[in-house]
């Protein structure tokens, strides 16, 4: 371990308000803690930039998934092993589940929480191309109050997010109604398990007499933050599955992502592979 651990202090929180008036009273000073499994990469690396942490994992309330008739609510201390027992998100958000099941092995998806995944904001990661085919919503709590924010909004460029200092995810809001909608999820990486995304691709569509009613595309490792496809959406959308369309919708997605070089895989191979898994789901 190449930190030395006496330079470091954790609180716990005991409740939602108490952790929310311990980040106000000292804004920037106390960086939330959940599973901790991102964070505790950094502190055996050497790299944790901040030395205060607030242990939220015993929080109560923060772990529940409520069904109402219209929003399933998860809880952000939810882990991947919470979401992968929950029935109606195995059968109305399998984007979701299919994501939890290709995320880390069985050690991380106890421990790392959906909450944490989010905040940590990597590009590549798992989870949250779902969310973005999801519409999900955020749901973000403070001593100010609460307010939501459409996921599709919250990363605002790499590592940047509509979050401050003071704030807590506290839950991901999902729209429920569209199980029948066709959906596909991919994980592209070096192994079938424990791999960092090349790439990632999810997306749902309604379609009805062979035509695409309405889409939803979204793909990670391809920007510098998790992305929807709005252009290859709006080359499908109303239009009559056919290779012409699917064709246009290819070059499309060509023009919505940047990827990039860097250890995993090549900027050339993550335009291919995007291409091949949108043509893939459309065929
Ligand atoms: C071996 C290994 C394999 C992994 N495999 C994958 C993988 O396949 N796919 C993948 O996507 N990820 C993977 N991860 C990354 C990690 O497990 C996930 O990102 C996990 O969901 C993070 O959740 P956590 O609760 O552990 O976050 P933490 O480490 O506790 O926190 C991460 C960040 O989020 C902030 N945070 C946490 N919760 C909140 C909240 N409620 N509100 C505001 N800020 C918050 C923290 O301050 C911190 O900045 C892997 C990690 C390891 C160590």
């Amino acid at each position: 371990m190449r930190s030395w651990l006496a330079q470091y202090a954790m609180e716990s929180a005991a409740s939602l308000d108490e952790a929310l008036r311990l980040l106000a009273r000292e804004p920037g000073k106390w960086t939330p803690f959940a599973g901790g499994t991102d964070i505790m990469v950094l502190l055996e690396a050497g790299k944790l930039p901040k030395r205060n942490f607030l242990s939220i994992w015993s929080v109560p309330g923060l772990r529940e998934i409520v069904h109402s008739p219209d929003i399933l609510s998860i809880g952000a201390l939810s882990t991947y092993s919470d979401l992968l027992a929950d029935s109606i998100l195995q059968s109305e958000f399998p984007l979701l589940c299919a994501a939890a099941r290709e995320t880390g092995a069985l050690a991380i998806q106890n421990r790392g929480t959906i909450g944490g995944n989010i905040a940590n904001a990597s590009p590549a990661a798992d989870v949250p191309p779902a969310l973005l085919v999801y519409d999900a919503t955020l749901e973000i709590a403070s001593t100010r109050g609460r307010r939501r924010v459409d996921y599709a909004r919250f990363h605002t460029g790499y590592k940047q997010m509509d979050l401050a200092a003071d704030e807590l995810i506290v839950a991901i809001l999902l729209p429920r109604g569209r199980s029948d909608w066709k959906q596909t999820y991919r994980k592209v990486g070096t192994r079938r398990a424990q791999a960092i995304s090349k790439i990632c691709f999810a997306a749902a569509a309604d379609i009805r007499d062979g035509s695409v009613h309405d889409v939803r595309i979204a793909l990670g490792s391809v920007a510098p933050t998790v992305i929807r496809a709005t252009s290859a959406e709006a080359a499908l959308r109303g239009r009559h599955l056919e290779p012409d369309t699917i064709r246009t919708a290819r070059a499309a997605l060509a023009r919505d992502i940047l990827p990039i070089d860097d250890i995993r895989s090549t900027a050339v191979y993550r335009h291919l592979v995007a291409g091949n898994l949108l043509e893939g789901f459309l065929s």
